[in-house]
């Protein structure tokens, strides 16, 4: 039988993994952790609606094709099929599946104070005991330029920690200041119904520009401007784990890499024409699947068009602690991206999300 590693043992990973397994093939998956957290619903964390413990899980409930071996992976040569991980351990293969996913590239702007934000859960912890202890002060949230992961997650943020000042009755004491790196709210279908809540909310916003430098007085944008804050939320750039560049795959459907028949990249990893989440993953793991089926001749998977809907968290200007989401949907099936939405924000689609990352997770881990 023909050895599959598949690298990172997140949502796309584990997808194809799952996919190979239904039709009876074995596959090892390289896991950095023994657990996995989900990202989705972190920045509820914030606001207490949720819990890391309800979004975690091991991998010991997979199905028995699925092999599971912990350690970092450290490179991979693709000429000699070979994968070496930390510790001097090696792997062969003859497929491999790189989903390693993306990391945040502090390195990528000077940073010379604390930062925090909802995505490294340290980080996300201290902004939780921040925006329930303050009184005063000024806080900046920035989105850095797409790609990045997730395309409302910094907007979710700044209304997140708005609800939560309102609901101490210290919102008017507190300066809040959105820093977009992108022409528009990003995702940009819900754009309109962004700029309708920063205004309603009173949150400052710059759009289309970078932050460079994270000083002690506050942040510099590309444009030289200088923003004071005491706080600041700061998601970096993000870059790919491992390689300098984004995997660059044959097409959409075709996950293979332009210079190797047996090597797929998927998910976040993989340099696609659409935005970097957990549907997109997702589908891309799906289509290196059904690709890597009909290469080990056990009959074809199923190809998927990228499209999804999806809900972004937009804070609750009552002060109430009942997060409101918009939902939104995408589809990129016909080339140009087709988008929807109900502008108005709904508790329920809070609860949807909630469902639909719980569901992600059952799919992936057993439960
Ligand atoms: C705060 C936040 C909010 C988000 N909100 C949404 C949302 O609302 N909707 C949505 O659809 N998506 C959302 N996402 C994005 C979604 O989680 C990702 O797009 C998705 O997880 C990408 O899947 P992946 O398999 O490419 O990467 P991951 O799921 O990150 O999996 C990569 C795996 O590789 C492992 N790994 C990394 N480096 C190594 C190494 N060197 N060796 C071995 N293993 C390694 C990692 O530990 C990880 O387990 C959000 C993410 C975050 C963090």
């Amino acid at each position: 039988m023909a050895k599959v590693v598949i690298l990172g043992g997140g949502v796309a990973g584990l997808t194809v993994a799952h996919a190979l397994a239904e039709k009876g093939v074995e596959s090892t998956v390289v896991s950095l952790h023994d657990y996995y957290i989900s990202g989705p619903s972190r920045p509820l964390i914030l606001s207490g609606e949720q819990s890391v413990d309800r979004i975690t899980r091991g991998y010991n409930f997979l199905p028995k094709e699925i092999k599971v071996t912990y350690g970092r992976v450290e490179e991979v040569d693709f000429a000699n099929r070979k994968v070496k991980l930390a510790n001097k351990r090696e792997l062969d293969y003859d497929y491999l599946v790189v989903a390693l996913g993306l990391r945040y590239a502090y390195d990528a702007i000077k940073i010379e104070d604390h930062v925090f934000n909802v995505y490294d859960l340290g980080k996300v912890f201290d902004l939780k005991h921040l925006v329930w202890n303050i009184t005063e002060g000024t806080i900046v949230v920035n989105a850095p330029k797409q790609p990045y992961r997730c395309a409302p997650a910094p907007g979710e943020t700044v209304m997140t920690i708005d609800m939560i000042l309102r609901h101490r009755g210290v919102r008017d004491k507190v300066k809040l200041i959105f820093v977009d790196g992108n022409e528009k709210p990003q995702p940009p279908v819900i754009a309109d119904v962004w700029l309708k809540l920063f205004e309603e909310a009173g949150i400052e916003y710059y759009l289309n520009k970078q932050i460079t430098e994270v000083t002690k007085e506050g942040v510099v944008l590309d444009d030289g401007t200088q923003i004071k804050a005491d706080y600041k939320v700061i998601l970096p750039p993000n870059k790919p784990v491992l390689f300098d560049s984004w995997l660059e795959v044959r097409g959409p459907k075709d996950l293979r890499l332009k210079d190797y028949d047996d090597v797929f990249a998927v998910g976040d990893i993989a340099k696609l024409p659409f935005p970097k989440n957990a549907e997109i993953a997702t589908q891309s793991a799906l289509n290196a699947a059904a690709k890597l089926m009909e290469e080990l001749g056990v009959g074809g998977g199923n190809y998927v068009d990228y499209k999804f809907s999806g809900w972004a968290y937009a804070g609750n200007l009552k002060g109430e602690l009942k997060t409101l989401s918009v939902q939104f949907s995408l589809d990129f099936s016909e080339g140009k991206p087709k988008g929807s939405k109900d502008p108005e924000p709904k508790e329920e689609y809070t609860k949807r999300k909630d469902a639909w990352e719980q569901a992600m997770l059952k799919k992936l881990f057993g439960y």
